[in-house]
């Protein structure tokens, strides 16, 4: 990763964080939550890579439509979704079998290719971290390879910038299911109410409004409809700590 200025973690002694205020004083800012593959990290190409590779040895090619259907998916939704379109059949035993392919080959992926950051991520993580905000990364990728990234992040800043990481493996519901973000919440002790979640995927942003959060939408491979409760962003890039505060404080949750 491109590294710049070390970032120290927030001292554990100031949990649960101050109160960030936006201007008329309303809902506080208390956690910031950060989705990570095409949100935080560039690394929804290994994952296309790895399926890419699965449907040919399943006889096929995956379509471009199909691949987008499956960012921000579950193993098991997006390998239905790989199936319909080369309109294949696997069993139980088959498509388990898939998954371990698919997740080891991106974890390969990873550790040969590198993982960049998404445009702005890690200076709105860095700004997140100093202002005291509480940080966490919910991701549907399994533990096994968040750690690889986690381990890249924590290299290049110097420390683990989050509070607390909730992982695929970890949760009995994945996105688009709130669990994943309500997980989040009730392990930084915060309302839900109170955080912005950030989310490149359809499903990580019904994810983050069903929980009640607001939700800052930057689409990466797929792109994102207007939805009440739900701003767009092109990118992270230039995005400030003030911007989630306005968004936090003005309720676009409530919009519904
Ligand atoms: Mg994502």
């Amino acid at each position: 990763m491109n590294g710049r200025t070390p970032v120290s973690p927030t001292p554990r002694s100031a949990r649960p964080g101050p109160l960030h205020r936006g201007r008329r004083g309303g809902a506080a800012l208390r956690a910031v939550l950060f989705d990570m593959d095409g949100t935080l990290v560039e690394t929804e190409q290994y994952w296309g890579l790895a399926m890419s590779a699965l449907a040919h040895d399943l006889g096929g090619t995956m379509s471009a439509a199909a691949r987008e259907r499956t960012v921000g998916t579950s193993m098991r939704v997006a390998m239905g979704i790989l199936y319909a379109d080369l309109g294949v059949e696997r069993d139980e035993a088959g498509l388990q079998a898939d998954i371990c392919r698919v997740e080891e080959r991106t974890g390969e992926l990873m550790t040969a290719g590198g993982i960049d950051w998404r445009p702005g991520a890690r200076d709105l993580l860095v700004a997140v971290r100093r202002a005291g905000v509480r940080t966490a990364l919910v991701t549907t990728t399994p533990r096994r390879l968040a750690a690889l990234v986690l381990a890249r992040i924590t290299d290049d800043l110097g420390a683990d910038p989050f509070d607390t990481t909730v992982c695929g493996d970890e949760v009995p519901a994945r996105k688009p299911d709130p669990a994943p973000y309500l997980a989040a919440t009730a392990a930084l002790g915060v309302d839900p109410a109170a955080c912005v979640v950030i989310e490149d995927s359809h499903a990580g942003v019904t994810a983050g409004l069903a929980a009640g959060a607001a939700v800052l939408g930057v689409p990466s491979l797929q792109p994102l409809e207007p939805r009440a409760g739900l701003v767009l962003r092109p990118t992270l890039a230039g995005l400030t700590l003030d911007d989630l505060v306005r968004l936090a404080d003005e309720g676009v949750r409530s919009a519904v």
